[in-house]
């Protein structure tokens, strides 16, 4: 079986990445609108009919906002955490008709051919979680909007194949920036982001021996620039900047075929 991914858009404007196993195929979050959706995922080769099913990481509008509005139109199911269904719920988002199915931040399951193990991490959220996904053989793991990371994270992302990684600001462009106070202390502090140096400290952490892909993923456009994200990974894998790919807001990024 191979694995193989890509990214129709990544950032605060919406987040939506596509894996697949065999023949199974699902939506990593959902943030753009469901018309915005279906024109990206033809970008891709790819139409609403073709997938499986939406796991959500949690709440935020950029990734949950537009989850049920798209799975309601294509009859998809969508996984998420009690706490993100609860909080969507309280947001005046509930699910409505549309399939869903709870899962527990700490417990693997398998959608048909594809292994998900979701885990959990500290972000502003009532129960966060982000993913590693699998054929069985290779994995992928996806980690945007944490705030810190933690020994469970660095173990959930150890020997990796290929890894989406946040990079979502540089400190001096966000504390010199024109952002308020309180939300530059919110992105900076312990449920928020990572920032281009603590990615690259975390990368550095990892188990890359099998890593074959590196993604640098939820750039923010104020507050980071592409150069300076690809520097950092590239430090922490010792390789050249060209190496590095970065997910955009507009593009995401095409097929990666482990
Ligand atoms: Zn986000
Ligand atoms: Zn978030």
């Amino acid at each position: 079986m191979t694995l193989r991914f890509a990214s129709i858009g990544s950032g605060s404007k919406g987040n939506c990445l596509v894996a697949e196993a065999g023949g199974t195929r699902v939506l990593v979050d959902c943030g753009l609108a469901p018309r915005e959706t279906e024109r990206r995922l033809a970008r891709i080769g790819l139409a609403p009919a073709d997938l499986d099913g939406i796991l959500i990481t949690h709440e935020h509008d950029d990734h949950a906002g537009q989850a049920y509005p798209f799975a309601a139109q294509h009859g998809l199911p969508v996984w998420l955490t009690y706490g993100t269904l609860l909080a969507l719920t309280e947001a005046g988002k509930p699910p409505g008709a549309v399939e869903t199915r709870i899962i527990d931040g700490r417990s693997a399951f398998a959608i048909d051919g594809l292994e998900v193990r979701p885990y959990t991490v500290p972000h502003d959220a009532r129960e966060p979680v982000q993913y590693v996904l699998s054929d069985g053989a290779a994995r992928l793991g996806v980690i945007t909007d944490i705030g810190i990371s933690t020994p469970h994270v660095e173990k959930m992302l150890c020997g990796l194949d290929a890894l989406v990684l946040e990079c979502n600001y540089d400190r001096d462009l966000l504390w010199n920036g024109g952002y308020p106070r309180w939300l530059k202390e919110r992105i900076a502090g312990p449920f928020g982001h990572l920032d281009n140096r603590e990615s690259e400290r975390l990368l550095a952490a990892l188990d890359r021996s099998k890593l074959k892909h590196v993604i640098g993923a939820h750039l923010s456009q104020q507050n980071n620039r592409p150069e300076l994200a690809r520097a950092a990974l590239a430090r922490a894998l010792g390789c050249e900047e060209s190496w590095v790919s970065l997910a955009t807001q507009d593009d995401g990024f095409g097929w990666r075929t482990i």
